[in-house]
């Protein structure tokens, strides 16, 4: 398996002839052993339980002829020839599964796992089906990864960064990459920051002045009026001094506290766009493989928690870092032997730290867990409302909450308990410092080794030395967390982006409209193609209607046409060109589609029917919803253009926001146009309207229209029939129905189901 490092990126073949995970050596060496010599390691995949069900380590190993099972303890438990095998079955249970391999004479072999492992098996016993029939190996082995690969530690995310691996050193310097262009800026933090530190140490120092020539020297002298005018104004002079410095202080402090929030606040802004700008970007693939709350919370918590780390932490720790070692320098040269004293607590203190953080840690993570059961389980609820008061489940939910709600607080006043004691531990063990002080140095005073001064501007000292003591136990798992986020930041910034400005891209400004598929075959999965061997020629202004039964790679073929995805196999061309070749901008500004489910975004319907056309004037908003036979319904609205459309468009009804899609598109004015469903979920009056607009919005364009109501596809010049993965059809609707073939059962199957429906009426 892959090391974090160098994961590769997603778009790189995910699936491949091989699937060996590593064992550790003494184990490797058994099983390669075990294998018929010469032979190579297809699949290796460790399972982790006993068919009892107790949790144990189980490596399952498959070479070009051989399955054998082997464990730690006991050995090679199974060991069979591929040509025995009859038949192969995975089965999920509860909490996770089972693999069974049924042979001709041995003994079934079976191998249990828990549920993280599912995936991985059901790959492995697709990798073995295929194996025992002669193909080649075909699974896709960049399985959803739950557990570290090097730790095995539970990642936060699926397929997210162990926090525990990671490379803090070079995502540190990663980060200050983004402080750079602000160099000056961080040169006068740093200045700052030095006199911040400076005049921090200067006091005590001032303190030892007074207390020594002030006081005691007062105290030594003869007491006349000259020694007291003298003492009085050194006095004066010193704390005149003292002002200075809280001044200077003061000053640069509040320079300080300017420029780190400026550059921090800045940096990760710099971040947050470079990542929302290459999400815009990212294929459609990329989503596929993740969920969008999960990239929320990158462009909003990690960045957030970057900002934090910048602001306060990393200032933080250079400023103490800087103090302590001035302390400890100044410290040495007063006193080495009172220094020794000081330092006496600060093990226990680092050792203490530590430890108890790690124990936090479990708090903070099972704290985190619980929240986000929490939020998730609300904003579910809240959003499906009508759902849980359509089957009267507020009691239940309201029950969920109070248990999750429960935990939190529980674990909450756990954390506050252990964080009084972990304070209050640390003022003990600090306490035993002074201590210590007051006693050595009070016997060097006595003895006259040190002046009382000293002793005095030891005791500010070691307070400035132990104070930051106290969270640097804390650095470390803080430290982490931010640069985890950095990670989750730097993975999505480092994804290859769709080449919008590949500079070797065909730019055709104005399209025919005349679309070639040439051998196509795609698979989300490419072990499990959708389409297969796809051949087709269309003609400008034609229209095609893409017909078949759900799932059978509509949907899918549109999307290769607009390329959300590429094709694995052959060639897509438009106008004789490679759409990989060609420019993508180009290829979308002339491809329109009206879905299903058509998506609005939160504005006005002006806004929305003017998505695609930045600054497109008034009037052709207008025209363009007429022409989509929405303007109407607009203008009957109190505010016409002006209506807000709500979330996602949910203040339109679903024929209304069909409309104002269609004239989207229509605006849009493409030379391909793409209907995928887009009359499927409307009732009879709004669906006649839009057909008339789609009829209107055809004309001159190259039309791909998918509607599962055949009777809507009558107009158009061709029919596509898709069954298996495989066009089995092309026709007119006149010439399909003739034929008596697949699309003339669908008709009798439609025709068929609505008469059951009119009689059920
Ligand atoms: P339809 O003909 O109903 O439009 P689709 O083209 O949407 O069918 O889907 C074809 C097949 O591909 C289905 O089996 C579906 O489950 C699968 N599929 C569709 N979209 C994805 C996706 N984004 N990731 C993985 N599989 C998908
Ligand atoms: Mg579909």
């Amino acid at each position: 398996m892959t090391d974090i490092a160098e994961r590769p990126s997603i778009d790189q073949a995910m699936w491949s002839e091989r699937l060996v995970e590593t064992a550790a050596p003494a184990i490797q060496a058994e099983i390669t052993r075990a294998l018929p010599s010469g032979e190579e390691l297809l699949m290796q995949v460790r399972a982790d339980m006993e068919v009892e069900g107790q949790f144990r380590t189980r490596w399952l190993a498959v070479s070009d002829s051989r399955v054998l099972v082997y464990a730690p303890d006991d050995g090679v438990i199974n060991s069979v020839d591929l040509a025995e095998i009859t038949l192969v079955r995975n089965d999920p249970l509860v909490g996770g599964g089972r693999l069974e391999v049924e042979c001709r004479q041995a003994p079934t072999v079976v191998v249990a796992y828990s549920s993280t492992m599912s995936e991985k098996f059901s790959e492995v016993a697709r990798g073995l089906e295929q194996m025992r029939q002669g193909q080649p190996l075909a699974i896709n082995t960049q399985l959803e990864r739950i557990r570290c690969d090097r730790c095995h530690r539970l990642l936060p995310e699926k397929d997210g960064i162990c926090p525990a691996c990671i490379h803090k050193w070079s995502t540190l310097k990663r980060i200050s990459c983004y402080i750079a262009p602000y160099k000056w800026k961080a040169v006068a933090l740093a200045v700052a920051s030095v006199i911040t530190t400076g005049a921090e140490l200067v006091p005590p120092l001032i303190t030892m002045r007074i207390v020594d020539d002030v006081f005691l020297g007062y105290f030594a002298s003869k007491k006349s009026p000259a020694d007291l005018e003298h003492s009085v104004q050194l006095l004066g002079f010193l704390v005149l001094v003292l002002v200075g410095m809280r001044i200077v202080s003061w000053g640069a402090e509040w320079a300080h506290g300017w420029i780190v929030a400026w550059l921090g606040a800045q940096a990760t802004a710099d971040i947050r766009s470079e990542l929302y700008k290459r999400l815009e970007m990212l294929s459609l693939q990329f989503y596929d493989e993740r969920k969008v709350g999960a990239l929320m919370s990158r462009v909003t918590r990690d960045t957030g928690r970057l900002q934090e780390f910048l602001v306060d932490g990393l200032p933080y720790l250079i400023i103490n870092g800087l103090m302590m070692l001035g302390i400890l320098g100044f410290l040495v040269w007063m006193s080495r032997q009172l220094t020794l004293y000081i330092l006496v607590p600060v093990p226990f203190l680092l050792i203490w730290g530590v430890v108890f953080w790690q124990r936090m840690r479990r708090f903070f993570r099972r704290w985190g867990e619980t929240w986000s059961n929490l939020t998730d389980r609300t904003a579910e609820t809240l959003t499906g409302m009508r759902v849980v008061k359509a089957f009267s489940q507020e009691g239940r939910e309201m029950h969920t909450f109070g248990m999750l709600n429960r935990k939190i607080t529980e674990i909450g006043v756990r954390t506050s308990v252990n964080r009084t004691v972990f304070f209050a531990t640390i003022s003990f063990l600090t306490g035993f410092g002074v201590l210590i002080v007051w006693f050595f140095g009070g016997q060097e005073v006595i003895a006259g080794r040190i002046s009382l001064g000293t002793l005095l501007a030891f005791y500010s000292y070691m307070w400035m030395v132990y104070g930051p003591l106290e969270w640097f136990g804390q650095v470390n798992s803080w430290m982490t967390r931010a640069f985890a986020g950095a990670e989750r930041v730097f993975e999505v910034i480092d994804t290859d982006p769709e080449s919008y400005d590949d500079a070797k891209a065909i730019s055709i400004p104005q399209i025919q409209g005349r679309v070639r598929f040439q051998g196509v075959t795609f698979g989300y999965d490419k072990s499990k193609p959708v389409l297969k061997d796809i051949d087709l020629e269309v003609q400008p202004g034609e229209m095609i209607g893409i017909v078949g039964r759900s799932g059978v790679g509509k949907t899918t073929t549109i999307n290769l046409i607009a390329r959300f995805y590429d094709a694995d196999h052959g060639t897509i061309e438009i106008d004789g060109v490679d759409i990989r070749q060609l420019n993508l901008r180009d290829l979308r500004r002339q491809i329109g589609i009206v879905l299903q489910e058509p998506i609005l975004f939160s504005g006005t319907i002006g806004e929305n029917i003017g998505y695609g056309k930045p600054g497109a004037r008034f009037e052709e908003i207008v025209v363009a919803a007429r022409l989509a036979n929405a303007h109407n319904f607009i203008v009957a609205k109190p505010d016409g253009y002006e209506t807000q459309v709500g979330e996602m468009g949910s203040w339109l009804s679903g024929g209304e926001r069909q409309r104002v899609a269609i004239a989207r598109a229509m605006l849009h004015n493409p030379k391909i146009l793409i209907l995928d469903e887009a009359t499927s979920s409307v009732d009879v009056e709004t669906e006649q309207q839009i057909q008339q607009a789609i009829g209107r919005m055809v004309e001159g364009r190259t039309t791909f229209a998918i509607s599962h109501r055949l009777s809507t596809l009558r107009d158009a010049d061709r029919l596509v029939i898709l069954d298996g993965g495989k066009i089995v059809e092309v026709g007119t609707h006149a010439d399909l129905m003739m034929r008596r073939g697949v699309f003339y059962d669908l008709v009798q199957l439609q025709e068929e189901a609505s008469r059951i429906i009119a009689i059920a009426d």
